[in-house]
């Protein structure tokens, strides 16, 4: 992906050199839409408006979107705001219907992105257009999956291209809806630098009072944008509700926001993306040993229940050969995996003798 068009000359001329793509979760309604592109066109701080026509949802009975009468409205949010309008495609014929609207740009979700076969129809159908094409990340941290998703546009002729972070699928509880994983995305930049990469910290956080630490983090790491769910009236909205901003709110946080691009060295930037990288990973750590604990409460209950020993000589020893085995490939020594461990042990020992 060498040749990509540079995404500042894709819309409007972008704010502080980021582009912001902000607008409510789903289209609900004509007014809901454009009581919301209105406020935002007149801040002028806003170089595309989103809003979801289809919605992809986890669960079926949940809202589906609109559909596609949905894009006659983006259609006059277009005529009588001037902002550019995007939507997300799960589907050849998604994509016709939005050229045949004049959608400005499109964005494939992070459901779609993790099957290769509807990215592969969808990349077919945008073939011989120069949409901008925003390509989220899947929804499980394989980046082979996110490049490849990229690759196959690419392959289409589409040049416009950008990518997504909006975090992945958090397989323990975590704080956050989604982990960031910021590690992954720093590793898509460092392959293709030429690659846009935006933020969508709206679906990372899940909630309003995270939005802006995330989007904060993101800038510092020079991401090239963000994208920003914005709603009239939050409360009331049909999907996303916790996690979308009033109009007044999203300002405030464009306003708090810092975007200075620090002026460093490469090797300064390079320490830093490093060292965030490293960030990341650490807080997933924790995340991780809080669920073990968790586990290790839960089988401490059962053995006060059942007056079993704590302390079981056989378990320990299998947790020590399996956890050795296990680290033998990867560059850790015998001696810290097994000092770590220990640690680990200790404090399960002691939160189950407390109990
Ligand atoms: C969305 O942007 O509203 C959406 C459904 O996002 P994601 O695919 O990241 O879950
Ligand atoms: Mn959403």
């Amino acid at each position: 992906m060498q040749d990509l068009i540079p995404i500042s000359s894709w819309f409007n001329t972008p704010i502080n050199g980021k582009i912001i793509i902000a607008g409510p979760c789903s289209a609900e309604s004509p007014e809901q839409l454009m009581e919301t592109a209105k406020k935002l066109a007149a801040s002028g701080k806003v170089n595309l408006y989103r809003a979801g026509i289809w919605k992809p949802r986890s669960r079926p009975g949940s809202f589906q979107g609109v559909g596609k009468e949905g894009l006659q409205w983006l259609q006059e949010i277009k005529k009588e705001t001037g902002l550019c309008v995007i939507t997300e495609v799960a589907s050849p014929q998604h994509v016709e219907d939005c050229i045949t609207q004049g959608i400005d740009a499109v964005w494939i979700g992070a459901r779609t992105v993790s099957n290769p076969f509807s990215v592969k129809e969808i990349a077919d159908a945008l073939q011989g257009t120069d949409i901008p094409v925003f390509v989220k990340n899947p929804l499980s941290p394989d980046i082979e999956m996110w490049i490849g998703a990229l690759e196959r546009f690419y392959n289409s002729g589409l040049k416009k291209l950008a990518a997504i972070h909006r975090g992945f699928f958090p397989y323990e509880k975590s704080r956050l809806r989604n982990v960031p994983k910021w590690e992954v995305a720093i590793e898509l930049k460092t392959q293709f630098p030429t690659l846009p990469v935006i933020c969508d910290p709206s679906h990372m956080a899940g909630k309003k009072s995270f939005i802006f630490e995330i989007a904060q983090y993101a800038l510092d790491l020079s991401f090239d944008g963000l994208m920003i769910e914005v709603h009239p009236d939050p409360s009331a909205a049909l999907s996303d509700k916790a996690q979308q901003l009033a109009p007044e709110e999203f300002f405030e946080l464009l306003n708090n926001l810092s975007f200075k691009t620090s002026d460093v060295s490469d090797l300064q930037t390079s320490i830093k993306t490093l060292r965030s990288s490293i960030d990341s990973i650490d807080f997933q750590i924790i995340e991780l040993l809080a669920a073990r604990m968790e586990l290790v409460e839960r089988i401490g209950k059962i053995k006060k229940e059942n007056d079993i020993t704590i302390f079981q000589l056989k378990r320990w020893k299998d947790i020590i050969d399996t956890r050795l085995k296990a680290g033998k490939d990867t560059g850790l020594s015998d001696d810290f995996l097994y000092r770590l461990l220990e640690m680990i042990h200790q404090e399960a020992i002691r939160i189950q003798s407390e109990m």
